[in-house]
């Protein structure tokens, strides 16, 4: 192995060389962020509908780019507003089961959470500490039981699987641009009236890979319903 520093070229005897090493920013990637306020950051930033944020019309998937998923806390108010459709100042199980699917799609880290806590409907959220359903909250009540919530916002991995998932996601999109402004099929906006036009990206996860060496390989196919791993093994796989 050779190390390369300013001043002198040297080798250092070895047996195995473990590679280590992160990816870095592209400089035209660099004077892209630092053009648009992003300069702080180490990879740009977009919402969940891939455009960059803080400008108009562009876009970026892949490694380049990650997504800021919009935290629940920061909406709270005007959920519990959407929600409260006779304007009593309290909700009902029944006022938030109407907005429950928009929740869902809007902050993919409510379903996260439930998934954590074990629980396997979102009005849960809303029970009192003793497990006991409540007929009524208020805001107050509202904000303490998605309080955590964001605890569970989720970065995705900068893999090829990712990036492929969001090329075939925003093709989509442009296919279907005109129809979706005049239809749109996102979730109900709570911060402003109407629809987004589209859905947001919703990466799924087909498993993945691990080399053992020579022919073998273990796969982990969990989120598929395949078993929970398989060992590749030439041309035959055992399941483990
Ligand atoms: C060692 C290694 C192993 C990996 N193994 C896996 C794996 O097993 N599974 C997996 O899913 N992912 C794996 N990944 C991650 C995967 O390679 C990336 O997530 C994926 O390639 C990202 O795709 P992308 O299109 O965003 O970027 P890239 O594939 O990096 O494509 C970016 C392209 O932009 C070009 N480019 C750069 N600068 C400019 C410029 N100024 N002008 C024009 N073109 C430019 C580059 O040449 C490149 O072709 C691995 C990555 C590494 C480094």
């Amino acid at each position: 192995m050779k190390i390369k520093s300013k001043v002198e070229v040297s080798s250092i005897p070895h047996v195995l060389v473990v590679w280590s090493t992160g990816v870095g920013t592209r400089p035209v990637m660099r004077d892209f962020m630092e053009q648009i306020g992003q300069s702080k950051r180490h990879i740009l930033a977009t919402d969940e509908w891939l455009r960059v944020k803080g400008c108009e019309a562009v876009y970026a998937i892949g490694d380049c780019a990650t997504i800021d998923q919009h935290k629940i806390m920061e909406d709270i108010s005007s959920i519990f507003e959407a929600a409260d459709k006779d304007n009593s100042g309290t909700l009902t199980v029944e006022e938030f089961q109407e907005v429950v699917d928009d929740i869902l799609t809007r902050y993919p880290q409510v379903k996260l959470y439930l998934k954590s806590k074990h629980l396997h409907d979102v009005t849960d959220l809303l029970k009192d500490p003793e497990g006991n359903d409540r007929q009524e909250v208020d805001i107050e009540w509202f904000k303490l039981a998605l309080s955590h919530v964001d605890s569970q916002t989720k970065s995705l991995p900068a893999t090829a699987q990712v990036a492929a998932q969001q090329d075939a996601y925003l093709a989509s999109c442009f296919n279907c641009l005109a129809h979706c402004q005049e239809d749109p099929e996102g979730p109900r906006r709570f911060r402003g009236s109407g629809r987004h036009p589209f859905l947001p990206f919703q990466y799924k996860h087909f498993g993945q890979f691990a080399p053992l060496g020579g022919e073998q390989a273990a796969a982990d196919c969990l989120e598929t319903g395949f078993p929970r791993a398989i060992a590749l093994n030439g041309f035959g796989f055992n399941l483990v």
